[in-house]
């Protein structure tokens, strides 16, 4: 029987003309393998989430081990080793910050739970408040809370009689802060704001948008002062992707009330969401009264093989190497950035972490750009997964990818400009 796409219908992908895929059939290291024995550098950690590499022999052994034990059992009522294990690592890795750990499937629902936590937070406390802040361009994944806190964007545009009305301010910058600043105090003295929702100096889908730890740490201490809720979508920016464990590790003030985790956690093998709220907004909910329970929580919850995942990750993450390559990583995208900026077709080149990016000054700027058209198929055929939002080229690659296999990706990407 030979096996079609015809009835997939697959994620941000338009059904005209028909969809076409590459069967990957083999993952290692930082590579990917067809059925037909090309390869791919996975330039784009699969979406984000693989930061140690496809098919690690230590997340692989964790996830056998634990299909001989458990392989999911209800968590109201019920825990098992893992989630426990979990539970502590992630305390752990977060510096004692936060004092609950909820699980959830993925980014987009680590992001429902935390605002539906704001809002009962404020219900609990005899204040209800209703209003969230976001940034303008945002994304918070897919649900229909989080594309409520989500930017502007062709992504939402059917569903905005469904999304609840926010209030938007840009990113800051070096030129628009103080402006930022009076707007978001505006809107916090209305009284009604139960949260800010940021992803902290790195929006990801907007085109890898880059702002800076200071401007961010001065945005929180004025939502601080107004005691709205400080919730951190760090499920793109967490575990190293910024060079530092958490994004929000580079404010010298402030940390979040709520952090949102998922991608990387799992070391790119399984779902899972993760939603960690510190004392004060867990304090509300140390109740007896039936009203004062978050009713939340979804089959899979706490599922024991993604949380065996990702304690093997996260002790990965404990290793001094990662942060060697997290350095190496960075050293290297610095040097191509100079590169980058020698060519006038190209704009605006930035690097965080292990993120490097620019924007092609040709067409309209944006998701619908047809750059990423035109030079998709390029990158495929060099060998390298690359995935430009628009007119927006990135790299965000596993940690594990060798100067070579960098070299060989920048190469591919200068290669692109002669198509243009
Ligand atoms: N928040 C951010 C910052 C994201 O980048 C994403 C996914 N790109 C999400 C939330 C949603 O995550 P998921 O796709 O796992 O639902």
């Amino acid at each position: 029987m030979s096996l079609s796409l015809d009835h997939i219908w697959p994620p941000f992908t338009a059904l005209e003309p028909t969809p076409e895929a590459i069967k990957i059939v083999k993952g290692k290291g930082t590579k990917i393998f067809d059925d037909e024995g090309n390869s791919y550098i996975d330039a784009v950690s699969s979406w984000w989430v693989n930061p140690l590499g496809h098919c690690h022999d230590g997340i692989t052994q964790a996830i056998k081990n634990q299909l001989d034990q458990l392989e999911h059992v209800i968590m109201a009522g019920f825990v098992h080793p893992p989630a426990l294990e979990l539970a502590d690592s992630l305390m752990n890795i977060t510096q004692q910050k936060f004092e609950k750990v909820f699980f959830s499937d993925n980014g987009s629902t680590s992001v429902e739970v935390a605002l539906k936590m704001a809002v009962q937070y404020f219900e609990n406390s005899g204040k209800p408040k209703t209003t969230f802040i976001a940034f303008e361009k945002a994304y918070h994944g897919d649900t229909f809370g989080a594309m409520s806190v989500g930017g502007e964007d062709v992504f939402f545009s059917a569903f905005n009689a469904f999304r609840f009305q926010i209030k938007r301010i840009p990113i800051p910058t070096d030129e628009n802060i103080d402006e930022v600043k009076a707007q978001l105090e505006e809107y916090l003295k209305e009284d009604d704001v139960a949260a800010f929702i940021y992803e902290p100096l790195l929006q990801g889908s907007a085109g890898m948008r880059m702002y800076s730890a200071e401007h961010l740490d001065s945005l929180l201490d004025i939502v601080t002062q107004y005691g709205a809720v400080s919730i951190a979508d760090e499920v793109m920016t967490g575990f190293g992707r910024t060079g530092k464990m958490f994004a929000t590790d580079y404010l010298e003030r402030n940390s979040p009330d709520i952090i949102c985790l998922s991608k990387c956690l799992t070391g790119g093998y399984l779902p899972l969401g993760i939603t960690m709220a510190n004392e004060k907004i867990v304090q509300p909910f140390l109740s007896k009264s039936p009203e004062h329970t978050l009713y939340h929580g979804h089959s899979y919850t706490g599922n024991p093989l993604s949380c065996s995942a990702a304690v093997a990750s996260l002790a990965e993450f404990a290793k001094p190497e990662i942060q060697g390559n997290w350095a190496r990583i960075n050293e290297k995208h610095q040097e191509f950035a100079k590169q980058l900026k020698q060519d006038d077709r190209i704009e605006n080149v930035r690097v965080l972490g292990t993120v490097i990016a620019w924007e092609i000054n040709q067409g309209e700027s944006g998701y619908l750009n047809p750059i990423k058209q035109l030079f998709t198929p390029h990158f495929l055929k060099s060998g390298v997964l690359l995935r430009p939002l628009g007119n927006t080229i990135y790299i965000l690659p596993p940690y594990c990818i060798t100067n070579d296999e960098l070299a060989q990706t920048y190469s591919t990407c200068l290669e692109a400009m002669n198509l243009l």
